[in-house]
Formats: structure tokens, sequence, C-alpha cells
């Protein structure tokens, strides 16, 4: 069994704590609730010389909800995101999606900031929350910003910034979430599908379509969400769909599989 290398542990009460010890750090790595950070510890030939624990840190917590919108802390696990009243009434899509995250005991102990901030291409949340249209909250020991989602996770990756908590602006988007996998054991996804829009009547309009899985970014299926817009769901010709999901698949890694599999449930969707 791999052991631990050796490392300086910090406990910080607050993110301006945090921020000092990693800018004094010549390798931090921020521990929020572990599930892949234990692991990285413990395989990769690199090791952290500081690894800063965010658990004790109140500004990270909590889920608010105010006129401007719904604000998570980073913190936030995934069990407790599906204990919350306030996101099953407001981001059915999200609690699709946190609902198919592994089991239980990871789902207690994995962060909706650790998600994002892992970059992976296959990790589940950050379709929704584009597809929520949702920003983040940076801070650095310099200053701290709001960008959104796609700005974040197209920037460089830095150490020594902590993100805070997720914002999402807008509480007027229906929105669903499709996951399929390669086995029907717990298993990663090998796509994942986040449709969301504010239904106008029986009319969709801001429409937001993202896959995740096939490039290193979230992938907006811009021809697709074009013919969503302004129609009904339900009334969309399937052949409509598998011509824009084709479009949008050039020079992407969306395989016929996967195409079949987006055009069935997106044509299905009412
Ligand atoms: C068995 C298993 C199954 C899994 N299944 C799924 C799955 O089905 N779907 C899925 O989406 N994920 C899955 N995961 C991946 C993982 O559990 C989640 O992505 C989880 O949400 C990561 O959160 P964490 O709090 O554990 O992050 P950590 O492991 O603590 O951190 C992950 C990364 O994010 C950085 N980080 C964490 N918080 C912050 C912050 N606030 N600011 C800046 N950087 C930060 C850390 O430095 C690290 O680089 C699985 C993991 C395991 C071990």
């Amino acid at each position: 069994m791999p052991l631990l290398k050796e490392f300086r542990y910090h406990s910080p009460a607050t993110v301006g704590e945090a921020l000092k010890l990693a800018d004094k750090s010549k390798e931090p790595l921020l521990l929020a609730g572990g599930t892949l950070v234990l692991n990285y510890l413990k395989r990769s030939p690199r090791c952290p010389s500081d690894v800063i624990g965010l658990k004790k840190i109140k500004a990270l917590e909590g889920i608010k909800d105010s006129k401007e919108g719904v604000s998570v802390g980073a913190m936030t696990t995934i069990a407790e995101l599906l204990d919350s009243a306030l996101i099953k009434k407001s981001f059915p899509s999200l609690i699709q999606a946190c609902a198919r995250i592994a089991t239980t005991p990871i789902r207690n102990m994995a962060t909706i900031g650790g998600n994002c901030c892992s970059r992976f291409y296959w990790v589940d949340l950050p379709a929704v929350l584009e597809s929520l249209g949702a920003k983040v909250v940076v801070a650095t020991s310099r200053k701290k910003q709001i960008v959104s989602l796609r700005d974040f996770l197209s920037s460089k990756p830095s150490k020594k910034a902590v993100v805070t908590r997720i914002l999402f602006p807008r509480k007027d988007l229906w929105g669903c979430y499709f996951r399929y996998t390669k086995t029907m054991d717990v298993d990663i996804p090998s796509l994942g599908l986040a449709f969301a829009c504010r239904r106008n009547n029986s009319k969709c309009a801001d429409v937001r379509i993202i896959v995740n899985t096939t490039t290193s970014l979230p992938l907006e299926l811009k021809q697709t969400q074009k013919l969503f817009e302004a129609r009904e769901l339900g009334r969309i010709d399937p052949n409509q769909v598998r011509e824009c999901l084709d479009a949008d698949a050039k020079g992407t890694k969306l395989d016929e599989y996967r195409l079949s599999c987006l055009a069935a449930d997106l044509g299905n969707l009412k």
C-alpha cells in the first residue's frame, strides 16, 4: 500500500491565512475533501512542501440565497448539495448530477470547489454549472475576482489561489443532466450532458447545452443550442437535432456512440 510522503500540514481558520501560507510555501497544495488529493499525495512522485487544509474556514461554507442569486461555499459537499431544499428547488440538474457522483462516503467528503478545481475533463459538475451560468469567486493574496466558470477553467491553474464560492446569478433556469457510463456499476462518466433554458410559456429561451468528457473544457454545443431557441420541447425534428449535433461535433471527440446518446436524449426532452 502506498504511504504518504512527508509534508507540513496547516489548518488555517481564514481565507487570508490560507493565502499567506500558500504565498510563503515553495510547493503548496490546497486540501478540500481530499478525495483526489489523498490519492495524489500517495501516488505522485512529486510531493508538496505544504498541504493547506480548508476545512476550518467558515467563509467557505454554506448555501445562501439572495436577490442576486444563490451562493454556494466552495467547501460545500456533494451530500450537502443533495440535502439542500434550495438547490433542489432552484437547480434540479445539479441535483441529478450530484446524485450520480460516486458513492455515499465519497459524496460526504467531496466538495463542489474540489470538483471544479480538479480540472479533470470527466468530472460531472463543471458542465452543469456552466449550463446554469455559474461564476466563481477566486481569491489570491493580491485580489478577489468574480469570473465565469469557463474563464476560470481556461486560465492557468494557480496553487496560490483559493476558490471561495460558486455563484449562481440566475434562478430562472430549468435544467436537466444526463450521464452515460461504460458499466452499470459506480463509474465515472464517459459523457455528461447538461441542458438549461428559461421556459418562456412553453418555448425555450437562453438555451445552454454543455457536454463534458470530450475536451479539457466543457464543450458548448452552439448549433444545437440555436435549434432549441424559441422552440417547444418535444416538437423538434430529431433529424434536425442530429444535423446540428454533427455540426457541433466537428473537430471534437464526439464519436458516433456519444452523438447517438445525445441525439436520443435531446430529441426526447419534454
Ligand atoms: C472513487 C472515486 C469516484 C469518483 N467519482 C466521481 C464522479 O462520479 N463524478 C465526479 O465528478 N467526480 C468523481 N470523483 C472525483 C472527486 O471525488 C470529485 O471531483 C470531488 O468533488 C473533488 O472534491 P474534493 O473536495 O475531494 O477535492 P480535493 O481532492 O480536496 O481537491 C481536488 C483539487 O482541487 C483543489 N482544490 C480543492 N478545493 C479548492 C479551492 N476551494 N480552491 C482552490 N483549489 C481547490 C485541490 O488543491 C486539488 O488540486 C471521484 C473520486 C473518487 C476517489
